[in-house]
């Protein structure tokens, strides 16, 4: 498996490197033969080559089986024709990564009770105003003292991502819940929450429920355990996907993959993180958590088992290192960032 590794800015370079370590243990001792090909992205990519993203990456990356990307700087990066181009928006938009996959579960105990549960959240629209528009931005500002934010929905990416957390349900708990502002948004969520609940008639053994966001914070906060598939629009998903990950322990457990019908790319739930940059305290379990996803989706497209037994095996790695308290201080630990990626490797080959 070939796989393009972006480390990005602030904490990316440190969980980067944790998660390619324990890639290479994976690769070793289940046969998975990968090849990790490393470039810049972001701040180093711009000084390099002038372009957070340079010409050429995207083909490099259409040819590789998978993408690991870290977090990058996005709020430094303003203006596209000095090549500040925000690169998850420009994979997740060049690549059609529709869907934003991001699990969120408790390592033993946890402040507000076990739970196990996946946020899928929609990628490609709703109220990212850089990436809904064909061209252009969606964003105007009308007058010094006016601006007007458009927020876009259509039906095919309603069904697609309503398709991908009906898929998901189906083996998990069969149980979806759609979550909307359809009281407010009557026409946008209102679309949304109508496909939504169309598609998942197709899959009649699904339980179906449907809550309004504002009080999902409540229900995710009072007893997360009632959740198991959540589906949102994009900036609903992103928000609730970041407090279910806090949730469950620490922002930095936030793992997910974005996916689309041919690609897939591993990313942090998080962000660069600036404040605890370059100090070796991040934890780098989101990542490694992400790429245990990116392996486990390599394995069912390509039919190859001992990909999905290795991100397995990751996972509980990872799970075990938390349980055994050898994880960095975000969730209780004495570790760096390295070491508990070393940690976690050396886990996996004593499995
Ligand atoms: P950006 O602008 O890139 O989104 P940010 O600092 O605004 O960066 P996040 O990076 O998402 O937002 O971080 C939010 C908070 O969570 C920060 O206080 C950070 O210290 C903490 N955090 C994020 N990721 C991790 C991690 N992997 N390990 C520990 N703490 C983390």
């Amino acid at each position: 498996m070939h796989i393009v590794v972006l480390p990005g800015d602030g904490i990316g370079p440190e969980i980067t490197a944790a998660t390619s370590g324990v890639l290479r243990t994976a690769s070793e001792r289940f046969q998975l033969d990968l090849r990790l090909e490393e470039h810049a992205v972001g701040h180093a990519s711009l000084e390099q080559f002038g372009a957070t993203v340079r010409p050429g990456l995207l083909d490099i990356v259409r040819g590789a089986d998978g993408l690991i990307l870290g977090p990058t700087a996005t709020f430094d990066f303003k203006d596209e024709a000095r090549g500040e181009i925000n690169p998850s928006r420009y994979f997740r938009k060049n690549l059609d990564l529709y869907a934003n996959i991001r699990p969120a579960r408790t390592y033993g105990g946890g402040r507000f009770g076990a739970f196990d549960l996946v946020v899928v959240r929609e990628n490609t629209e709703g109220f990212y105003a850089d990436r809904n528009m064909e061209e252009g931005h969606g964003e105007l500002r009308v007058t010094p003292d006016v601006v007007v934010s458009l927020r876009r929905i259509t039906r095919t990416c309603c069904e697609r991502i309503a398709h991908a957390a009906c898929r998901l349900a189906m083996k998990r708990q069969k149980h979806l819940t759609i979550v909307h502002k359809a009281n407010v948004l009557k026409m946008g969520d209102g679309m949304f929450l109508d496909i939504c609940r169309e598609v998942a008639r197709g899959y009649p053994a699904l339980e179906v429920d449907d809550v309004l966001v504002d009080a999902m914070m409540a229900h995710a906060v009072r007893n997360p355990a009632r959740f198991d598939v959540i589906v949102a629009t994009n900036m609903f998903g992103d928000i609730l996907s970041d407090l279910t990950a806090e949730l469950s322990g620490s922002l930095g457990l936030g793992g997910s993959l974005n996916v689309g019908d041919g690609h897939a790319m591993a990313q942090a739930a998080h962000g660069s993180a600036p404040d605890i940059a370059g100090r070796d305290v991040a934890n780098p379990a989101s990542l490694i958590l992400s790429t245990a996803l990116l392996l486990a989706w390599h394995g069912e497209r390509s039919g190859e088992i001992r990909y999905e037994t290795a991100a397995r095996a990751i996972e509980q790695a990872v799970a075990r290192a938390i349980a055994e308290g050898q994880a960095t201080p975000d969730i209780g630990g004495r570790l760096g960032t390295i070491a508990m990626g070393a940690a976690v490797a050396g886990m996996l080959r004593s499995e």
